[in-house]
């Protein structure tokens, strides 16, 4: 597993500096929190594979645990620089899962980024979501 990046952080406890990110906070409070949007749900953990188009194509393997006191925000950065507007949103399938009470579900996503200078196929995750419930009903 030489040369990959093993992330593992608490979106709750992410601090951001720059204008880019003070967006994403405000994004990030503006979807509310998980407990007052699946009051259901005790915690989430995101474990992505980050791959880039090229011949060293495993970017980053990223573990995120988010707790009810996190945001229910799930769109995850691209990683690749340059790319401002992609990402890889993963609130409809968490918000579907937690919908149908499901705990796994693994799958793939590419980047949404529409630089010019990029590749539409520039970078995708394969993603596998935990979801833990509680007994309240939804
Ligand atoms: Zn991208």
């Amino acid at each position: 597993m030489g040369g990959i990046l093993f992330l593992e952080e608490n979106m709750a406890q992410r601090q951001n500096y720059n204008a880019k990110m003070d967006l994403k906070k405000q994004q990030q409070v503006a979807a509310g929190l998980v407990s007052d949007r699946f009051p259901q749900v005790t915690g989430i953990v995101i474990q992505m594979t980050y791959y880039r188009k090229g011949s060293n194509p495993v970017l980053m393997l990223r573990t995120v645990n988010v707790f009810p006191t996190g945001y229910a925000y799930f769109n995850m950065d691209c990683m690749i620089s340059g790319c401002t507007d992609g990402g890889f949103d993963l609130t409809p399938v968490i918000a579907e899962m937690v919908k149908k009470r499901q705990r796994l579900r693994k799958g793939t996503l590419v980047c949404s980024g529409k630089n010019a200078d990029l590749a539409s196929d520039h970078a995708n995750i394969a993603y596998e979501v935990t979801i833990k419930f509680n007994n309240k009903k939804p």
